[in-house]
């Protein structure tokens, strides 16, 4: 007689493998909480029984025949893969890093790609896949399966109640203290993740745009009025020496007469989220991303005011920001002359004074830069700007040391430093003509290896400052001063801010007169008439 297994049964072994074998940042983490000791031994079992007993009910419940072992086989796959990214860079796979993947352009996920990610996804993905695909299955008729799966479903409930009472004590710690732990569940919290981001994506109600602010007007008096507002990446603020750190990492920034801001807080931990809030009148406690997408953006109504708006691009786009205004991409060689192993953000820069001269009346430029995108920082600056070494030459970050990720990571904050400082010649150029302004701000900051994280896109509630506390910095051209009171700016330059601020502050800086307008949200300050 050959060898066969009911379905019930690989539905079982396959849990068991994921539990035991996908799951060890999960149990990481829960030992750091539940420690491994005689009292908690029982628990941190049980936690193992009630995984592989979800798992199978979810399996067993949502199957057939026909469907099982595909089912089988592509939980396997995305598990060994979130598997990978969960113990390589400590992230947690929610639906805002899906949006994120999903958002990402193909050179971006090739830095991801490494051998220990193609090693995770053969041995802990394709081999046992084949085996599932493999292994004869004996199915009953369709009553004996019904009858199968009723008795398999009322067994795992039973045992997943009896654990819960059992350890009832840590159970209530776990689910209602430690709750972040259960977003380290593979695959099912990655899976949840993934059915939350396509309903938000594609069975959401169409709506409407809304529109906003249209009232907007340019302020009658004054001048004509250039704004640039570079969108940085990435950048923490602790590794710019403006913010006091060690390394000259702004060495061309200090000599110009710039306004540092030192407390700035991000909207977001990705860009997913960030940019978007950044130019939205939401603010971060009442942000949701279906109604910022939904709704018009300080640009829009910058726009309707008269003024010209463009937004050039050398990251991956502007996540639905700039859909209504000039859009130029500069990934590409097309667009950007720059580019030797990927575009450099100073690409922006050419070609930009053609535009505004081309221009009638007051002009706003977003440049989005490709900044501090990690993994592979060594390959975000060109070779010049190498001050500090030796850095990581490699995208898998784990396999470097602290001080060599550093190293990398430094060189573009001195990239950085270089192309803020090239932004403002370029608006010292056109300083007789304008009333002319640079506003800087990184969308998030990056963790380079402290708690263990790296990378960024950590649930803002339980993110480190690292990632939320973010560069930022604004320079005046001398029409600019003559309305803008730089002092009184630069006297509370040290006092908390965050991406809220901007929107009002882009509408203040661009004179653009509208009920939406909240003064005391606005960083700048105006001289008094
Ligand atoms: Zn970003």
């Amino acid at each position: 007689m050959q060898f066969k297994l009911t379905s019930s049964r690989l539905i079982v072994i396959v849990a068991l493998f994921l539990v035991c074998v996908d799951n060890i940042s999960f149990f990481k983490h829960v030992l750091e909480v539940y420690e491994f000791s005689l009292s908690n031994i029982g628990f941190l079992l049980s936690l193992g029984v009630v995984l592989t007993a979800v798992i199978t009910l979810l399996v067993t419940l949502l199957s057939s025949r026909y469907t099982l072992k595909l089912l089988l086989i592509t939980l396997v796959l995305i598990a060994s893969l979130s598997n990978y990214f969960m113990n390589t860079y400590n992230v947690i796979l929610d639906d805002t890093m899906i949006q994120n993947a999903m958002e990402t352009n193909i050179n971006e996920s090739m830095d991801l790609l490494t051998w220990k990610l193609i090693a995770y996804f053969f041995f802990l993905g394709i081999l046992p896949s084949l085996l599932i695909y493999r292994v004869p299955v004996a199915y009953g008729s369709f009553k004996e399966e019904v009858w199968g799966k009723t008795k398999c479903i009322a067994l795992m409930i039973l045992i997943s109640l009896v654990m819960l009472f059992s350890f009832n004590r840590f159970y209530t710690s776990f689910f209602r203290e430690n709750k972040p732990l259960r977003y380290y569940t593979n695959p099912t919290f990655c899976l949840y993740s993934t059915g939350k981001y396509i309903y938000n994506t594609f069975y959401k109600k169409e709506t409407t745009l809304k529109q906003i602010g249209l009232d907007a007007k340019r302020a009658e008096n004054g001048g004509r009025k250039l704004t640039i507002v570079v969108v940085g990446e990435a950048a923490r603020a602790n590794r710019f020496s403006l913010n006091g750190y060690e390394r000259q990492t702004n060495p061309l920034l200090e000599k110009e007469e710039i306004v540092n801001f030192s407390k700035v807080y991000s909207c977001g931990t990705s860009t997913a989220i960030s940019v978007p809030c950044m130019f939205s009148m939401l603010e971060r406690k009442n942000y949701s991303d279906k109604e910022a997408k939904a709704t018009e953006n300080v640009l829009d109504i910058v726009k309707r005011s008269g003024a010209s708006v463009l937004w050039r691009d050398n990251n991956s786009d502007s996540k639905g920001v700039a859909l209504r205004v000039a859009y130029q991409d500069y990934r590409s060689s097309q667009n950007n002359t720059l580019c030797d192993e990927e575009c450099r953000d100073e690409g922006m820069l050419v070609g930009l004074q053609e535009y505004v001269d081309a221009q009638k009346g007051d002009v706003v430029i977003v440049l989005h830069q490709m900044g501090n995108h990690g993994p592979a920082y060594y390959k975000r600056y060109p070779k010049n700007f190498e001050k500090f070494t030796p850095v990581c030459q490699t995208n898998q970050v784990e396999k470097c040391t602290s001080e060599e990720i550093g190293n990398a990571y430094d060189n573009v904050i001195l990239y950085t430093d270089y192309f803020l400082s090239k932004t403002i010649a370029f608006l010292k150029q056109n300083d007789k003509n304008f009333q002319t302004a640079m506003i800087y701000m990184a969308d998030h900051g990056e963790s380079l290896g402290e708690k263990g994280l790296y990378l960024h896109g950590i649930p803002y509630f339980m993110a480190p400052d690292e990632q939320t506390h973010v560069g930022a910095l604004m320079w005046f051209g001398e029409k600019s001063k003559e309305r803008i009171d730089v002092q009184t700016v630069r006297q509370k330059a040290g006092e908390e801010y965050s991406h809220d601020n901007l929107f009002h502050t882009i509408l203040g800086v661009m004179g653009v007169q509208t009920a939406l307008y909240d003064q005391t949200k606005d960083i700048l300050i105006y001289q008094k008439k």
